[in-house]
């Protein structure tokens, strides 16, 4: 027993009185079992009283929104000030999960609408998200596909999980998959082995990706069985979501190096939450916990618009605070991309201080993370190198046959040599209405 004993003690005894040795406490399936979800058992488990009508609030918010709380992410709510607890607030619904915002959206990422078969959404060009789950060890209060919490808690059929490995296979521009849901470590390993086999099994995917929560809210998930099936279809990456520092216990940490020692490289995606993690400080402290434990910080996201999220949320500004309190004053590798994952299906857009201050035909004009402010001399002479897209005339010495057959997308065209777009104009506005008549 390592991080909050006591507690976790306490639990384990109120839960099963019987069982004397705690070992069927880092019994993963023991913790599902017996997961908490309804107030009064919490309250029970926790030795806390809630005030009456509160409760009731609580009660009708689990109706809407259902809770599912893990045994072991529980014992790390400190008893004693539980309405600051950052565990509390990420695990335990509140009544302002109902105070729906006029702009709260239920699909706020429009997933369903980049849909080609269900269970995939083909955004990017080169890589798809793939919902293989419905089912988490932990409802977080703050999920942003919060819409489907509970309502169809099963594992998606075998033929969809099918249909969507056929999609992939018909379709070649697809290198990287990222497995997420619900939690496709809730999958049973050998169900897991199977959908890791036929994708390793595409020529065209050249990586796996695996987006978890299960090593904050349930590592005893992470089995040395679990290990070797993952291990087995390299490169599997995992991304998890440490939302504060107080989640990095021993005994997620013992999860993490299992994983980090079978070759899975680990990164973070923690999301901004108002009351939680709000803090250069406390996201500072988390980070170096983070690559500490060998998991990279990746992204720290905005609050999605999903519905019975807007008290999670903050204005942009803070974290843009944040990322002027990490860039500079840390490790390079130890400061995430701050993104908002834009409204609509534009997909995350990064968002950071400015450091190009000025700009002349002969100087940068750019500041520091101190507020130095420094000037960049630009060169006097530069070859410049004019692509027509084909890396066989060029004098460079990356010869890829394929080159010609990449298509530029965005921005990037209009910077493109090779390609005539001076400007990109939106399908339906009214100018563009009139030129058609
Ligand atoms: C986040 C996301 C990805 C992966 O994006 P990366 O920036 O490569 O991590 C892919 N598809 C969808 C729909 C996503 O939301």
């Amino acid at each position: 027993m390592t991080y909050n004993s006591t507690n976790l003690q306490k639990i384990a005894h109120n839960i099963d009185a019987d069982d004397s040795t705690h070992e069927f406490w880092k019994d993963w399936r023991w913790q599902i079992k017996h997961s908490i979800r309804d107030i009064s058992t919490l309250e029970r488990l926790l030795g806390i009283s809630l005030p009456e009508s509160y409760r009731e609030k609580m009660e009708e918010t689990t109706r809407t929104f259902p809770m599912s709380i893990t045994p072991y992410y529980l014992s790390l709510i400190d008893t004693g000030d539980y309405e600051n607890d950052p565990i509390f607030k990420q695990a335990v619904a509140s009544p302002k999960e109902l105070a729906v915002e006029g702009y709260d959206l239920a699909d706020p990422l429009s997933e369903d609408l980049d849909s080609p078969v269900p269970g995939i959404t083909h955004r990017y060009p080169d890589r798809v998200l793939f919902l293989v789950s419905n089912t988490c060890s932990m409802y977080c209060r703050h999920c942003t596909r919060k819409r489907r919490v509970g309502d169809v808690d099963s594992i998606p059929s075998e033929p969809e999980i099918r249909a969507g490995i056929e999609y992939i296979r018909e379709n070649p521009e697809i290198r990287d998959i990222l497995l997420s849901g619900g939690d496709p470590l809730m999958l049973p390993d050998d169900y897991l082995k199977w959908i890791l086999e036929e994708l390793h099994s595409i020529p065209h995917v050249e990586v796996i990706r695996i987006g978890s929560r299960i090593p904050v809210v349930l590592p005893y998930r992470i089995t040395s069985d679990l290990v070797s099936v993952l291990s087995k279809f390299h490169p599997v990456w995992l991304n998890t979501q440490f939302n504060h520092p107080k989640e990095v216990t021993e005994t997620s940490k013992k999860a993490l190096h299992m994983l980090a020692d079978a070759g899975i490289p680990l990164g973070n995606q923690s999301v901004l939450l108002a009351g939680v993690n709000d803090c250069p400080r406390i996201m500072k402290e988390l980070v170096h916990r983070l690559v500490a434990n060998r998991v990279r910080p990746y992204y720290l996201y905005q609050c999605d618009l999903s519905e019975g999220l807007s008290h999670f949320r903050t204005p942009v500004a803070k974290g843009v605070e944040i990322m002027e309190n990490l860039i500079g004053h840390t490790s390079g590798f130890a400061v995430p991309r701050y993104v908002i994952d834009a409204p609509g299906g534009g997909g995350k857009i990064p968002v950071m201080p400015n450091y190009l201050l000025s700009w002349s035909v002969h100087k940068v004009v750019l500041r520091n993370y101190e507020g130095v402010i420094c000037t960049y001399q630009e060169p006097e002479h530069y070859d410049r190198i004019t692509c027509d897209g084909n890396c066989q005339d060029c004098r460079l010495q990356l010869k890829m046959d394929n080159a010609d057959e990449s298509k530029v997308v965005g921005i990037a065209k209009l910077l493109a040599d090779f390609d005539e777009a001076t400007s990109l104009v939106p399908q339906d506005t009214e100018r563009v209405d009139r030129r058609n008549e």
